[in-house]
């Protein structure tokens, strides 16, 4: 049997073309999702250890966007879509419109979706673990006849271009591409199942289709950068944003040089036992994560990180970027040399 070979953020490399950008000013990361349009091409996870209240203000404040998670039961959920919109409508913010909030593929959750609609949700993601599913076709089709375009349909995760096809023709705005490759994921190990995230949107970019939301696995600004370049339209991050004053839970230690706090998969025990009393299928784990203060200061140094990134490429837009990128395989030794290897001695 010949396998076919499957590449991660770590075996690729962009190389560095001719540029002419004199500053990253000129360098404009604006994206879209649907009728959607975001300054910043970041959303943060629905993960009850990144996304609730102040996490979606915070993404919607600095362009870009923060979706809810699903496991708070409707009543509070509805509440924090409700507070949001009426903090941003105060605000005078046309990120009023981009509210966001993750619902499951069962009935139930389609129900929810109309309160959370009424609430001033305009963006639904169908959050699923394995999305290449008939609860996930039901699902789409039903929110599409009751919404039609006035929602904004997110769906996944999935990992395959015939899965992101699939999805597309649902009906889905954008699909969450990216199976096992999540920091606090343990699906490939408990599974035997997954696809390296770069490679999934790799292959789904060389299809027509959906907006494509690189999601799982992405460490570092040029990982996020690389994501783009092979044909995402943003990324979706969760250790990345958590850790921070803006992601919920507690401060862990507050001696000044060790704080923390909690990051847990959504199918870790910790979470699971959570939100539903009991833990089934494991296929993640909690732990602990190094307190960042502010995600304002992390979004604002990726955001130029990202930037510089699509100028070593000579790209002004990520549309640029997708166009000219090429992409290098690197050996082992070459991964070596890429991280900041004085540490390794
Ligand atoms: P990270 O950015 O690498 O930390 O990955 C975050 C992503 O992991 C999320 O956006 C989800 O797609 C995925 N994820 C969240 N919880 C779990 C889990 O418990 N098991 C597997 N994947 C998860």
């Amino acid at each position: 049997m010949k396998f076919k070979q499957a590449y991660s953020f770590d075996d690729v490399l962009l190389v560095p073309l001719k540029s002419d950008i004199e500053s990253r000013q000129e360098v404009s990361l604006q994206t879209s999702i649907g009728n959607h349009s975001f300054r910043l091409p970041i959303i943060s996870s629905p993960m009850d250890t990144v996304t609730e209240l102040e996490m979606m203000l915070t993404m919607a404040r600095l362009g870009g966007l923060g979706i809810l998670h699903r496991y708070n039961g409707p009543g509070s959920q509805s509440n924090m879509i409700t507070a949001a919109r009426d903090i941003l409508e105060q605000e005078s913010s046309a990120a009023a419109n981009n509210l966001a909030a993750a619902i499951g593929s069962t009935e139930e959750h389609t129900k929810r979706a109309e309160l959370l609609y009424n609430c001033g949700a305009r963006i639904l993601c169908v959050d699923v673990a394995h999305g290449h599913h008939s609860l996930m076709e039901r699902s789409i089709k039903s929110l599409k006849d009751k919404f039609g375009d006035k929602v904004t349909l997110i769906a996944g995760n999935i990992a395959t271009p015939s899965a992101y096809h699939d999805l597309s023709s649902w009906g889905a705005d954008a699909v969450r591409v990216g199976i096992g490759g999540g920091s606090i994921c343990s699906t490939r190990i408990q599974t035997g199942h997954g696809v390296p995230t770069f490679q999934s949107v790799l292959d789904c970019a060389s299809m027509d289709g959906a907006a494509i939301i690189a999601d799982g696995g992405i460490k570092t600004p040029g990982d996020a950068v690389k994501a783009l370049a092979a044909g995402a339209d943003a990324v979706m991050l969760g250790s990345m944003l958590a850790g921070t004053d803006e992601s919920p839970g507690d401060i862990l230690s507050t001696t000044e040089d060790k704080k923390y706090k909690v990051y847990r998969g959504m199918a870790s025990v910790e979470a699971q036992v959570a939100w539903r009393g009991q833990a089934r299928s494991l296929e993640g784990i909690s732990t602990t994560i190094t307190y960042k203060g502010s995600v304002k200061d992390t979004l604002k140094k990726l955001e130029q990180n990202i930037k510089s990134g699509l100028s070593y490429s000579g790209a002004r837009t990520i549309g640029e970027l997708q166009a000219k990128a090429q992409f290098i395989q690197q050996t082992a030794a070459g991964q070596v040399e890429s991280s900041t290897h004085i540490l390794k001695k």
